[in-house]
């Protein structure tokens, strides 16, 4: 059997491999239907089934309980960054967003269209180059925030902001890159999203998971009815046609989880995977990481290489050695590794041991 390719990209991202066999062999007949999961009515007994196995699923993976509603949403993170201040940040009320890296920046542009934003940062760069995350008792906070919106993993920049966030409002998280990979405190938030297409299934959907008391707080008068999260909570998500075929691979990707002893023993993998390439950028310094060590993210590797005219060879020799989706952001240019749930531990070992001879080569 030939080598498999392994693929870093940070999204759309690999899914796992079992999940991609199951959804080929039952691409064109499913559950014995004769026809494809993609072909059949949203409202139909046997998808209705699947829509809950999923939920429940997912559920089960996050220990959600009933004081959050569970969504599978159309559309990207950004709507929901675009949807949260449109339902949240109304009168003179003043939203918190800690901003990290590039999409929780984004997130609070969108959110300053609609109403007041304490925009804080909490980066820095140290003598060395490298970005951290400041200390909390520095940040200059809102006293009663319409809501706390933050960023647990930077993607492009690879910071993590791990752990629970203190607010005195509602605490609403942008796990698009995180979700899945390290067990949270469901109860610690108010309101999580997270696009599909990294940890979950592929491109197009989004999930979130909102405490149902949140809806009070929400105006959702002029807003479209099918951005009312009340309503969707209502209607299963399906106030109008979901997005029916990454809902299905989203659930064989939870089913895949659950099989594999869950988001504990993910995380347990996310710490192994990414300790073993950081440790080998660090060895010297042809490769490296720049960022602090105590905030580096376990799920989104960048990295540079000494000499920058390098890049454009390793990316090819990389992609001839079957390690593609490797090419850094292109605000920071560079390398990035991504290292979600579905990349095995032998993928890290074929990039350490073609970085290691890369860097014989051209050190
Ligand atoms: N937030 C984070 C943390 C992300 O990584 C991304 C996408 N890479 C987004 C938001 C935006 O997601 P989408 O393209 O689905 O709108």
């Amino acid at each position: 059997m030939s080598n498999p390719t392994y693929n870093f990209c940070a999204g759309p991202a690999a899914l796992p491999k079992p999940v991609m066999d199951k959804a080929q062999q039952e691409l064109l007949d499913w559950q014995g239907l004769g026809i494809s999961v993609m072909e059949i009515s949203h409202r139909s007994e046997e998808y209705k089934a699947l829509a809950e196995k999923a939920e429940a699923d997912l559920r089960q993976l996050l220990a959600i309980g009933d004081e959050h509603a569970v969504l599978f949403l159309h559309g990207g993170a950004s709507h929901q960054f675009s949807t949260i201040p449109m339902s949240l940040l109304h009168g003179d009320r003043e939203a918190e967003y800690l901003s990290n890296g590039m999409w929780s920046g984004k997130a609070a542009v969108e959110a300053s269209r609609y109403g007041k934003v304490n925009e804080i940062n909490i980066v820095q760069m140290d003598e060395q180059g490298n970005r951290f995350l400041t200390d909390p008792a520095s940040w200059q906070r809102s006293d009663k925030p319409a809501y706390t919106h933050y960023t647990p993993n930077e993607t492009i920049e690879g910071i993590r902001l791990g752990g629970k966030l203190d607010s005195n409002g509602p605490v609403i998280a942008d796990m698009s890159s995180c979700i899945l990979s390290e067990v949270i405190g469901i109860n610690d938030y108010d309101f999580i999203y997270a696009g599909a297409q990294k940890n979950i299934g592929p491109a197009g959907m989004t999930i979130v998971i909102v405490k149902r008391s949140l809806f009070e707080q929400m105006n959702f008068e002029r807003l479209p009815k099918v951005f009312n999260y009340q309503e969707q909570a209502k209607q299963g998500s399906m106030i109008n046609t979901p997005p029916t075929y990454a809902w299905y691979l989203a659930s064989l990707v939870f089913d895949w989880l659950v099989e594999q002893g869950g988001v504990a023993e993910m995380e347990k993998r996310a710490i192994e995977k990414s300790q073993m390439l950081y440790d080998f950028i660090d060895q010297d310094d042809f490769y490296r990481n720049p960022i602090a060590v105590k905030d580096r993210s376990r799920m989104n590797i960048p990295f540079i290489l000494k000499d920058d005219a390098l890049n454009a060879t390793f990316l090819e020799q990389a992609k001839q050695a079957k390690l593609v989706g490797l090419k850094g952001h292109r605000s920071v240019g560079g390398m990035r590794a991504s290292l979600y749930n579905s990349m095995p531990i032998e993928g890290v070992y074929a990039l350490t041991d073609f970085m290691a001879e890369f860097k014989r080569r051209h050190g």
